[in-house]
């Protein structure tokens, strides 16, 4: 199993050089997650060693559990990241926060404001993106560009909370000129943040197995890969 997700994250390595070399970006610009949702905590050390060190996850729950055992193997010196990427119920808001180095699925008002009293005393901000709708079937994420700068002057209100970027996903389809335009309504999204709350907004967080190489394209700069790496759940 383990060659097998070494394999496959080589693979995975030369499409997005190949990516990179066609639009002329650097490989450094982009981060690879390896998504573990499904997958157990042997999936995590292969990964681990075939040099992933950004993991995300989709339940609060199943990442407790699977990274508490990691952890215990292993210094916890900030070299793995561990982020949420799946909708945060506001009861596991607080073990959330001190769980995840980044919670990139802040989808809705009431969600910011329960993190933002939790996180008050923190001495560390937490990181945080805020998740734009920009599919067509996914009903996740904040789903126009006002509602994406109220959101973004909440989260600034807050000293807890600290603004890294923006996340979405894109329309489950093969059509890649939908995809695509997803992909670039978060590139104009993160330009109108960034006009009126500059210096926030850097991750762009877009692109999973079946379109990553597109997101790297639009300007992707966190791609967040399950299937490719670990196969089917
Ligand atoms: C599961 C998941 C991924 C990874 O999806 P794959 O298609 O398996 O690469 C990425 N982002 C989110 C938000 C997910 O829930």
């Amino acid at each position: 199993m383990a060659d097998d997700i070494a394999g496959r994250i080589a693979r995975i390595e030369e499409k997005i050089e190949a990516a990179c070399a066609r639009c002329g970006r650097k490989r450094q610009d982009i981060r690879l997650m390896g998504v573990t949702k499904f997958h157990g905590v042997e999936s995590v050390e292969a990964a681990c060693k075939a040099g992933i060190s950004l993991f995300g996850e989709s339940r609060v729950q199943e990442a407790t559990e699977k990274f508490s055992k990691f952890w215990e193997s292993r210094r916890k010196d900030g070299s793995i990241e561990l982020h949420l990427i799946g909708p945060l119920q506001r009861n596991k808001a607080k073990k959330a926060t001190a769980f995840f180095d980044c919670i990139q699925s802040i989808d809705r008002d009431s969600i910011i404001d329960e993190l933002g009293v939790l996180t008050a005393e923190a001495e560390n901000p937490i990181k945080i993106m805020l998740e734009y709708h920009t599919g067509e079937e996914t009903k996740i994420g904040f789903p126009d560009m006002g509602s994406l700068l109220k959101a973004a002057e909440k989260v600034l209100s807050f000293p807890g909370l600290r603004p890294v970027g923006l996340m979405t996903m894109a329309p489950f389809t093969k059509d890649t000129v939908l995809i695509r335009s997803s992909f670039r309504s978060l590139v104009f999204a993160r330009d109108e943040l960034e006009k009126r709350f500059s210096g926030y907004w850097s991750c762009l967080s877009m692109g999973m197995t079946n379109d990553y190489e597109i997101a790297i394209e639009e300007g992707a700069t966190l791609i967040r890969v399950g299937t490719a790496i670990f196969g089917e759940g």
